[in-house]
């Protein structure tokens, strides 16, 4: 898993942290999801900060990457892809995918609850 987004006192949040290609959307969703986090697990306080930053890694990290991972993933069925057959090919998978399945696989990564309290 790539680099931790906390050192010591600091922590990365947004692009700083987890730049991401367009693909999927979810750049500016992360980065907010980031915030709620980081402001949930700060709450109480500078004394508990190291735990608390940890928590935000923790929490956040797993998430981001395996986000950044599908964004470049999906990336290399759309804009990458150059072939002109595999174009066609994947244009009419697309066509025949109904469009509660195209729905549920980006609420895959739309769907997030933000910790309790
Ligand atoms: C064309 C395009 C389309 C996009 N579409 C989507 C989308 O549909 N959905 C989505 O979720 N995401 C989308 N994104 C991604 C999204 O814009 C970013 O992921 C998001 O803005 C990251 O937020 P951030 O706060 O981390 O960084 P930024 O929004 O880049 O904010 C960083 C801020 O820090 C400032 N700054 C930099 N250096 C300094 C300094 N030394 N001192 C003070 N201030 C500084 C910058 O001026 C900037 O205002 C898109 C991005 C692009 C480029």
């Amino acid at each position: 898993m790539p680099a931790a987004h906390v050192r010591g006192r600091v922590a990365l949040l947004g692009d700083t942290a987890h730049a991401m290609t367009p693909n999927l959307g979810q750049g500016a969703g992360q980065a907010i999801e980031d915030a709620v986090v980081l402001g949930a697990v700060c709450a109480g306080g500078a004394d508990g900060l190291p735990a608390a930053l940890a928590a935000y890694d923790a929490q956040r990290r797993p998430r981001t990457q395996a986000v950044a991972r599908a964004s470049t993933t999906a990336g290399r069925f759309g804009q990458e892809l150059h072939n002109r057959i595999a174009v066609g090919m994947r244009d009419i998978a697309l066509r025949l995918t109904p469009g509660r399945v195209a729905l549920r696989s980006m609420a895959r990564y739309a769907d997030w609850r933000p910790p309790a309290g």
